[in-house]
């Protein structure tokens, strides 16, 4: 192999036994017996139990007394087999040691900030990231991340996709985030943005006949950190000419299925289940459903149009859920607090205790109306009446929030499904107006093309998101190929004439000059391979990510900057800056 070792610790096995091997690792532990020494030897594939006995190797077994936690070690000598009541079947190792010969360190380390695995706090682990990267955890986890990379890589290439790196530093694409930006020295005053998606480049890449890209892209989006967001992140990003939706999606199938292959697990079924967006929202209440469980929200609009219950009879739309327990009082005031965040006034339920009903509001219910709503025994029906975006917000919530106190989401099952058909546009909160529901590329179906303007809310789009188990993990659509059309968007969209041109003039003239048809997706890739790890968020499928206040606690960024720094850019700074 090397001068260093001939092989690695985790490797060795019974079948070795009588051989010299010379093995380096880190001292993953050191218990003194008297005088004999064990030392657990580690490498990233494995650990192995190494002795030191002062009567075979005096002077490795003196110096192994110098021995700490992590510590590099040299080691050579020969495998043995374990007696049997010393075989440690917790170790793949666990039947054999190694008797040192020659022991070398190679390096020494000061005491340790923590010991490796311990629970530590977070920043703790990510200040000292080198270390946190030996435990068993962040190894499987970094090495489970190439494995799905490289199965994305081979899927890519056997489909036809060509790789192609885009520019990060691009004047901005729009993909409803804001943007990082970099000050350009040679042009004081002005900033390229780091691209949020390449979006427009794969775009330009169909029209300049490249048929399939792909790229494994960075992208940077100035977005509060949450559990599935980082300010940079990676993308499956592809994009496909003269293709129909289902050939986006076979080719994103087709690489959920390998990638589970690739990592030794069963992959999901194919196809995907689709499921229109107005479906996902009025039966669970988002866009993005966990359907491991049922918890289906239910209509009783009609049955209590004409209710003695003001609350029913006055609002849009009563929907409700019916939960699989018969709530206590204090339960239902929980769930109420819970009901109260997801911006209901209240929340009505009916409970049937086995036969009886317990409800302060069932007093006001026409027989009719109890008939119908009334839950199974032993279950709770809770109820929303609102608006029809407040209902499905409330119960989609409440639906979450069940599920996971009553222990309904770990089922074991991988279920990935499509949604489809979302609109093309949605109100804008601030403005009002109208502004895209995925990006201003996307195009809407055949014979919605006319209502673009006349009637920006009845679009429905081309657009097409994949989850897993109620994570999205992307999205992608069928395009606009053609320049009237995208710039009949734009106008719904109230961006005038002047602001198009300056802002997407190189898109709209590429469409004018021979656009095919196309289409593309992207994935979130942290986001995927941190489901697949069982991982409740991406920093831990990424090797050094920052913490939710957008700092990096390995190098302390970010900084202040010089003054003489900022000057030669052109900027000056309106904040004190922290001191550093
Ligand atoms: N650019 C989009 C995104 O980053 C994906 C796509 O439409 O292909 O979400």
């Amino acid at each position: 192999m090397s001068s260093w070792r001939d092989t690695t610790c985790g490797a060795l096995t019974a079948a070795d036994v009588g051989k010299t091997v010379t093995l380096a690792g880190w001292a993953d532990t050191r218990r003194d017996h008297g005088g004999l020494v064990f030392v657990d030897l580690r490498d990233f594939s494995g650990k192995v139990q190494l002795v030191l006995n002062p009567e075979h190797a005096p002077a490795a077994a003196e110096l192994a007394r110098e021995i700490r936690n992590e510590f590099v070690l040299q080691a050579t000598g020969e495998v043995v087999q374990r007696a049997p009541d010393a075989v440690n079947p917790n170790l793949s190792t666990g039947e054999i040691e190694v008797q040192v010969q020659e022991l070398r360190i190679l390096s020494r380390s000061t005491p340790l900030p923590f010991q490796l695995g311990d629970e530590v706090d977070e920043n703790l682990r990510l200040k000292y990231r080198w270390l946190d990267m030996r435990t068993e955890r962040m190894q499987r986890n970094l090495r489970l991340n190439h494995t799905v990379i490289q199965s994305i890589r081979r899927t890519m290439d056997r489909l036809g996709f060509i790789d192609v790196w885009t520019p990060s530093m691009t004047r901005g694409t729009p993909e409803g985030a804001r943007d990082f930006l970099t000050p350009v020295r040679l042009q004081p005053g002005t900033f390229y943005a780091l691209a949020q998606s390449p979006q427009i480049f794969k775009q330009l890449c169909m029209i300049g006949g490249l048929d399939r890209y792909y790229q494994i892209a960075t992208c940077w989006r100035d977005e509060d950190l949450r559990a599935d967001r980082q300010f940079e992140f990676r993308q499956l990003d592809l994009e496909m000419s003269f293709v129909d939706r289902q050939d986006v999606l076979d080719v994103l199938e087709a690489c959920v299925v390998d990638a589970f292959d690739a990592a030794g697990r069963t992959p999901p079924a194919r196809p995907f289940p689709h499921l229109t967006y107005a479906d996902a929202l009025r039966r669970y209440g988002t866009d993005k459903p966990d359907l491991r469980f049922g918890l289906e929200i239910e209509d009783a609009t009609e049955v209590t149009r004409g209710s003695q219950f003001g609350v029913f009879a006055a609002a849009d739309v009563v929907r409700f859920i019916a939960a699989p327990r018969a709530f206590s009082r204090a339960e239902l005031g929980r769930l109420e607090e819970v009901a109260r965040e997801w911006g209901a006034k209240g929340l009505a339920y009916l409970v049937n205790d086995g036969g009886e009903v317990r409800s302060p509001i069932a007093k006001f219910l026409s027989e009719q109306e109890l008939a119908a709503l009334t839950p199974q025994p032993g279950h709770t029906a809770l109820f929303a009446a609102a608006d029809e975006s407040t209902v499905s917000r409330v119960l989609g919530g409440l639906r979450l929030h069940i599920a996971r106190e009553l222990d309904l989401m770990e089922t074991g099952e991988e279920i990935f499904h499509w949604v489809v058909d979302f609109p093309l546009f949605e109100r804008d909160e601030d403005s009002g107006g109208w502004t895209f529901m995925h990006h201003a590329f996307t195009a809407a179906v055949a014979g919605d093309e006319e209502k673009i303007e006349s009637d920006p809310g009845a679009v429905l789009g081309q657009h097409y998101d994949l989850i897993w188990n109620g994570w999205e993990l992307g999205s992608g659509s069928l395009r606009i190929h053609d320049a009237e059309v995208q710039q009949s968007v734009f106008r719904a969209m109230g961006i005038p004439e002047e602001e198009q041109r300056s802002k997407f003039g190189y898109l709209l003239d590429a469409l004018a000059m021979g656009a095919p048809p196309h289409g593309g997706f992207a994935m979130g890739i942290d986001r995927f391979i941190a489901r697949m790890a069982g991982e409740p968020d991406i920093r831990q499928v990424i090797a050094f990510p920052k913490v939710a206040s957008g700092a990096d606690p390995l190098t302390g960024g970010p900084t202040p900057m010089p003054e003489s720094v900022l000057k030669e850019l052109g900027i000056r700074s309106i904040v004190d800056a922290p001191s550093a």
